[in-house]
């Protein structure tokens, strides 16, 4: 892979709007990424591996839980910090960034605000450090963007519940040391429940061939009458509402770290154009590689303005679902197109992977479809606005 010549856009001062904090954690994240993620990415994906080797860096530049507090081991950032460190991670990779989304926002997160005491001090600590990995189950073979119809269940067997069921598409599962699994009781209520690797019945297999988020694991999460103590249960919330709450963390993050992907690829093809020589010119001076490369920026330009407004919502406990829908669909489409026409401009470069274009491209063919479609982002904004449910 080429070397990493990396230098973010920022066609609008957006930086002037940031504190010297945010400036200073975005700018280690960038030269984490460029020094220990951009050499071994490549063939990290080509080999369809997640690289462990880059979870104790992952850690260290606060990309598990930033915003959890450090009481419990997280970074205690705001909600800008965290979405500039998403931005900065999938800059590098959609599936490294994918890594940290699950363990902060989808592990940490549902452990810290419906969990107990007890339950925060016994996972946060080491789920920020990285030395325990987590994952998020609440896919499952027949329930996608319905999540509320999923039979996962549990039922009271004395002193423990047990567990059945199965999750499908699950990040992180194949090397997870804990999950949090979304299951029904008896009732009919979704609960949480933190499992822990080793405990008898629960099983983990990978899902190979993928041709997206190739260097992040991907699996299902089995659970064949497995004895899970009852003091697992995350008490403090229950419904859908509590998986959805953690998805909105997740959603936030992914509005962030999409711009990260487009700045890369817009990036390596403004560079390009300005050096590939065709019809003795460099191709950038055409006039059709001009209108690419202006609305990539543009593009590019109004998907940061949307993700720091949100971000000032999110700070002010002010973020709506709806909002983050907006912005998720918005910026991860946005991103795609991107990464698209960015890899026309390199030709026949563009397809190999001596660029990070064709990767980006194929990673985000995932983005807009976890973590709610890119048609159920659409529904969200229909829902809101005109108070109509499109969904049914
Ligand atoms: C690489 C990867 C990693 C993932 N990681 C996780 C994870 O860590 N944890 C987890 O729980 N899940 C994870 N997922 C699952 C992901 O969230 C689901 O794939 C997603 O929610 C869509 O579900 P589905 O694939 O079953 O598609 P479906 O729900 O079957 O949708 C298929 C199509 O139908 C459309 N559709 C569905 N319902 C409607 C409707 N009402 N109106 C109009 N159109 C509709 C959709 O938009 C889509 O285009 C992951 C997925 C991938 C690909």
């Amino acid at each position: 892979m080429k070397p990493d010549l990396f230098e973010a856009p920022d066609y609008y001062n957006i930086d002037d709007l940031l504190t010297e904090e945010h400036k200073l954690i975005r700018d280690a994240a960038r030269a984490w990424v460029k020094r220990d993620v951009s050499p071994i990415i490549e063939e990290a994906a080509q080999n369809a591996e997640f690289p462990k080797s880059i979870i104790p860096g992952l850690a260290e530049i606060g990309a598990f839980g930033p915003y959890i507090p450090e009481t419990y081991g997280g970074a205690g950032l705001d909600q800008i910090s965290y979405g500039l460190i998403m931005q900065e991670i999938e800059r590098g990779d959609s599936g490294v960034r994918s890594t940290a989304s699950v363990q902060s926002s989808l592990v940490m997160y549902p452990i810290w605000k419906y969990g107990t005491e007890e339950q925060r001090k016994k996972y946060l600590p080491k789920l920020a450090t990285g030395e325990w990995m987590g994952s998020f189950g609440l896919t499952e073979p027949d329930h996608g963007s319905n999540p509320g119809g999923m039979v996962t269940n549990f039922k009271d067997a004395g002193d423990h519940y047990l567990l059945n069921g199965a999750k499908l598409w699950i990040s992180n599962s194949p090397f997870c040391d804990v999950a949090v699994v979304w299951a029904k009781n008896e009732e009919g209520r979704i609960h949480g429940l933190i499992v822990e690797r080793g405990m008898e019945g629960f099983s983990t297999p990978e899902t190979h061939n993928k041709w997206s988020l190739r260097a992040s694991a991907t699996g299902e999460l089995i659970f064949q009458d497995v004895k899970v103590p009852k003091e697992n249960l995350l008490p403090n919330k229950s419904g859908l509402g509590a998986p959805l709450g953690c998805l909105d963390s997740a959603r936030y993050g992914i509005a962030w770290g999409a711009i990260g992907a487009a700045m890369d690829c817009y990036d390596t093809a403004l560079r390009y154009a300005k050096e590939r020589i065709q019809f003795g010119k460099p191709i950038g001076a055409f006039q059709l590689q001009q209108k690419k490369l202006a609305e990539m920026i543009t593009e590019i330009t109004k998907a940061q303005l949307l993700a720091l407004r949100l971000g000032q919502l999110k700070n002010e406990d002010r973020a709506t679902t709806a909002q983050i829908s907006m912005a998720k669909r918005n910026n991860v489409e946005m991103a795609i197109n991107i990464a698209r026409e960015a890899r026309q401009i390199l030709g026949g470069m563009g397809i190999t992977g001596e660029y990070s274009i064709m990767r980006h491209m194929m990673n985000l063919e995932s983005v807009i479809t976890y973590e709610g479609t890119h048609d159920i982002h659409l529904l969200i904004t229909g829902f809101d606005i005109t108070g109509l449910n499109a969904f049914k």
